[in-house]
C-alpha cells in the first residue's frame, strides 16, 4: 500500500516548497501577494523564479509554460525551454522573474470576438500567484491570466478573479456591519463533482462521430440501458478500478484532492469528486482533472468522454458546482451558526443568494449554455432549464415564518425574531435529498447542478459571485445608513423573502407540471437553448451589474457573447457535417449491402425451388429500401439546411437557424438511420452500437 502523504502534491510548487526554498524575506513578500494581492517587486519575482526553476529542474522539467484558459474551453500552453546558450558553447538553464511574471504567446488564433484585430495579435499572459505552479510531464506550468494589450480579458480566469474580488469587497462590508472587524478577506470555495463516461479506445476509434464531436450522432437504443439502475453505486469493474486508482494518484501528485469515486446512473458512467477549495484553484484543478482523466484513460486503452450527452436516451454528464463562501478565519457564511447573531448574518447571506439567483436567472442559465448542454437541460434527467432554488422543508418553514410574522413551528412554537432567536440546526440529510433542483441548499453550501460535464466552472462562478456581490452591495448600502440596524435588517430579509419566494421550489424539478407552473404562474425564465439565452448577456440590467462590479467591460461582454454563439454554431455545424459524411459513406452503403444480400438470398431460394417463400427477405427488403430512400432524402435536406447558413448574415441569426432548422433535420436523419440499424445484419453495420459501447468495458 502506497502512502499518499509521501507523494501528495509532489509536483506542485506549493507553500511547503516555497517555505523550504525561499529566503524568509522573499517568502513573506510572496505570501503578501498571494493573500492580500500586494504588488510583487521584480527582485522578489527573480528570487521566486530562480527557486522555481531549481525545484522544477530537480523534478525533471526542461521546459516551462504559461498555462491559461482561453475562451475555447480548453487550456492552452506554449512551451519554452529553460535552456540558454552559455559562452563556453554549452547550455545553462535559465528562468527570470520577468519570464515568470509575463509571457507573450502569439494570441492571434485564440477567439477574441473582435476585441483584438488579428494584425495586433499579441496578447500577454500574467502570472496568477494565487494558484500554485506545477509540473506536467517535463514542463513547469505557471497558471496565468490572459489579456489583450488593451487590458481586456481574453480568458476565463481574469473575470473569475475579478468576480471573487467583487464578492470579497461587498461581503466584508456586511461582516463589518455585524461587528466582525477582524475579517480581512472572504473567499468563495467550490467542490465540483465531475461525471464522465469510459469506453474502450478500440470502439471509439471506429466511430467518426465520437472522434470529431465527442458524442454519438447515431445509435439505436440498446436492449438493455439504464432501466435496471444496477450500475448506480454498483461494483466497479476491474479495468475501471485500475483506471481510477491511477487517476487518483496522478491527481494527488498535482495536489488535487480527488476524494470519492463511484459509478453513476448510466452504464459506463462514473463520477469523481474532489475536496472543495478556493474557487480560483478549484477551477484550475478541474481543468487539470479533465485533462488528466483523458490522459490516464489512454494509458488503459480507454477513452474518457466528457461530453454532456454522449448517448441519446441515456443520462448525460454534468458537473455539480458546490459553492460556499468563507472568511479568512475559516467561518463558512452559509452555515447557520449557533447563536442568534450568527443566524441573522446567515439569513442575510442566504437571502443575498436567493435574490441573486432570482434577479440573474438569465446569467446563471447562460453561464452553462453550450450546444452540448442543451441536450441535457430540460431532458428528463438533469435539472430543467428553469432555474429555481431548493431550500428544504425546515429552512423553508423558517423563511415563511419570518415573512408572515407567524410563529415558527419548529422545535418550539414561537415567533422568529432576528438577532434574538436561535435557528434550529438544519439536518443535512433532509436538505440534500432533492436531486432534481438546479440550485439546492445542502446544509452549509449551495449546489448548482446545471453545469455540463465539459464546461469550465469559471463561467458559472463568475456569474454567481457577481450576482451575489450585487445583492450584498444593495444590502450594505442600506444597512450602513440604517439608524436602527436590527429593524432595517429584519425588514430587508422579510422583503427579500416576499419578493423572491417565487424562485424557491421544493418539489420535483423533472415534472412537466412544474415547468408549466414555473413559467406561467411564477414567471420564471425558461431558456431552452443557447441561442435563446446567450443574447441576454447584453441586456441592460446585466451589463450594468457586471460592469459596475468591474467584472467585465462592455466590450468584453460583447466579445464573449459573440464567441459563445460562434462556439455553438461551429459545434453543431461540425456535428451536421459529420452526420452527412457518416450517412453517405458508411450507413447508406451498409444498408445497401444488406439489401443486396437479402435480394441474393431470395433469388437463391427461387433457383432451388420456385415454391420456397421469400416473404421474410421481401418484407425486410421493402422496409430497408424505404429507409434507404429516407436516409438519402434526409441527408439532402440536412445538407441544404447547412448550405443556407451562409446567408445568415450575423452570428445571432445563424444560431437561430441552427436551432430552428439544422438541429431538426439532424434529428430526422438520425431517426431513419437508427431504424435501419435495428434491421440491418450486425456484420454490415459500420461501427459499434450503443450496446457495444455502453457494455464494452469489462
Ligand atoms: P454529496 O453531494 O455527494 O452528498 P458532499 O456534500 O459531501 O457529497 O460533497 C460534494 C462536494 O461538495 C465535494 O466536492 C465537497 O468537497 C464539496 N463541499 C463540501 N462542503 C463544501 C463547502 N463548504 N463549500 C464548497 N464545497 C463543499
Ligand atoms: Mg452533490
Amino acid at each position: 500500500m502506497k502512502n499518499v502523504s509521501d507523494f501528495f502534491g509532489c509536483k506542485v510548487f506549493d507553500d511547503r516548497v516555497m517555505k523550504a526554498n525561499l529566503s524568509a524575506k522573499v517568502y513573506q513578500s510572496l505570501r503578501k501577494t498571494i493573500d492580500e494581492g500586494a504588488k510583487l517587486d521584480i527582485g522578489v519575482a527573480n528570487a521566486v523564479a530562480a527557486a522555481m526553476k531549481e525545484w522544477a529542474v530537480g523534478h525533471g522539467a526542461t521546459h516551462y509554460t504559461h498555462w491559461f484558459q482561453p475562451l475555447t474551453g480548453v487550456t492552452a500552453e506554449k512551451h519554452d525551454s529553460f535552456i540558454s546558450p552559455s559562452p563556453d558553447g554549452g547550455v545553462i538553464m535559465e528562468f527570470s522573474g520577468k519570464e515568470l511574471i509575463k509571457g507573450e504567446p502569439d494570441a492571434s488564433s485564440f477567439p477574441s470576438g473582435g476585441l483584438r484585430a488579428t494584425f495586433e495579435a499579441r496578447g500577454y499572459t500574467a502570472w496568477d500567484p494565487t494558484s500554485y505552479a506545477f509540473i506536467k510531464g517535463n514542463t513547469l506550468c505557471i497558471p496565468t491570466a490572459f489579456c489583450s494589450y488593451g487590458g481586456e480579458a481574453l480568458d476565463k480566469k481574469t473575470p473569475l478573479l475579478r468576480s471573487m474580488e467583487a464578492l470579497n469587497k461587498q461581503a466584508i462590508r456586511i461582516l463589518h456591519l455585524f461587528g466582525n472587524d477582524d475579517v480581512k478577506c472572504v473567499r468563495t470555495s467550490v467542490g465540483p463533482e465531475q461525471e464522465y463516461f469510459l469506453i474502450t479506445e478500440e470502439m471509439y476509434k471506429q466511430r467518426r462521430d465520437l472522434r470529431f464531436t465527442g458524442r454519438t450522432l447515431f445509435g439505436a437504443k440498446p436492449p438493455k440501458g439504464q432501466e435496471m439502475d444496477d450500475h448506480y453505486f454498483g461494483v466497479i469493474k476491474p479495468r475501471v478500478a485500475a483506471y481510477m486508482e491511477e487517476l487518483n494518484e496522478e491527481l494527488w501528485k498535482l495536489g488535487i484532492l480527488a476524494k470519492t469515486e463511484h459509478n453513476e446512473v448510466a452504464p459506463a458512467q462514473h463520477e469523481l469528486a474532489p475536496i472543495y477549495t478556493t474557487t480560483n484553484i478549484a477551477t484550475d484543478h478541474n481543468q487539470l482533472t479533465m485533462e488528466i482523466m483523458q490522459k490516464v484513460a489512454a494509458k488503459h486503452g480507454l477513452v474518457c468522454l466528457l461530453h454532456e450527452k454522449p448517448f441519446a436516451g441515456v443520462n448525460g454528464s454534468g458537473k455539480h458546482n458546490n459553492w460556499s463562501l468563507a472568511t479568512d478565519g475559516g467561518v463558512n457564511l452559509l452555515s447557520p451558526g449557533e447563536t442568534p447573531y450568527e443566524n441573522a448574518q446567515f439569513l442575510l447571506f442566504l437571502c443575498a443568494v436567493i435574490k441573486a439567483v432570482d434577479d440573474y436567472q438569465d446569467l446563471l442559465r447562460l453561464s452553462v449554455a453550450t450546444a452540448g448542454n442543451d441536450h441535457r437541460l430540460g431532458a428528463n434527467e438533469a435539472p430543467p432549464a428553469v432555474i429555481s432554488i431548493f431550500l428544504g422543508e425546515e429552512l423553508n418553514a423558517v423563511l415563511e415564518a419570518i415573512e408572515t410574522g407567524t410563529p415558527y413551528a419548529g422545535t418550539e412554537k414561537k415567533q422568529m425574531k432576528l438577532g434574538v432567536d436561535v435557528l434550529p440546526k438544519f439536518n443535512r440529510d433532509t436538505t440534500d435529498r432533492n436531486r432534481t433542483s438546479p440550485f439546492a441548499f445542502t446544509g452549509n453550501k449551495f449546489e448548482f447542478r446545471m453545469l455540463g460535464s465539459s464546461n469550465s466552472i469559471a463561467c458559472a462562478n463568475i456569474m454567481l459571485n457577481s450576482a451575489v456581490a450585487e445583492s450584498l452591495k444593495i444590502y450594505a448600502d442600506r444597512l450602513e445608513k440604517a439608524e436602527n440596524f436590527e429593524e432595517v435588517l429584519h425588514e430587508m430579509i422579510r422583503k427579500t423573502i416576499k419578493d423572491h419566494k417565487h424562485v424557491i421550489f421544493n418539489g420535483n424539478g423533472y415534472d412537466d407540471i412544474w415547468i408549466k407552473d414555473a413559467t406561467e404562474k411564477r414567471g420564471l425564465l425558461n431558456y431552452r437553448t443557447t441561442p435563446d439565452c446567450m443574447p441576454h448577456l447584453l441586456d441592460e440590467k446585466n451589463v450594468q451589474m457586471l460592469t459596475s462590479h468591474r467584472v467585465f467591460s462592455e466590450a468584453e461582454l460583447k466579445s464573449r457573447c459573440e464567441i459563445m454563439l460562434e462556439n455553438y454554431c461551429k459545434t453543431v455545424l461540425i456535428e451536421a457535417n459529420t452526420m452527412i459524411d457518416m450517412a453517405k459513406t458508411e450507413i447508406a452503403p451498409a444498408v445497401g449491402a444488406y439489401i443486396l444480400e437479402l435480394a441474393n438470398t431470395a433469388a437463391a431460394k427461387k433457383v432451388v425451388d420456385d415454391s420456397i417463400s421469400c416473404g421474410y427477405e421481401a418484407g425486410l427488403l421493402k422496409k430497408l429500401a424505404r429507409l434507404e430512400e429516407q436516409i438519402a432524402v434526409k441527408t439532402d435536406e440536412l445538407e441544404e439546411a447547412v448550405m443556407k447558413l451562409k446567408d445568415a448574415g450575423d452570428i445571432e441569426s445563424e444560431s437561430y437557424m441552427i436551432r430552428d432548422t439544422v438541429l431538426g433535420k439532424m434529428g430526422e436523419l438520425r431517426v431513419a438511420c437508427d431504424e435501419a440499424e435495428t434491421m440491418t445484419a450486425k456484420k454490415y453495420w459500420p461501427f459499434p452500437t450503443y450496446g457495444d459501447l455502453l457494455f464494452g468495458v469489462k
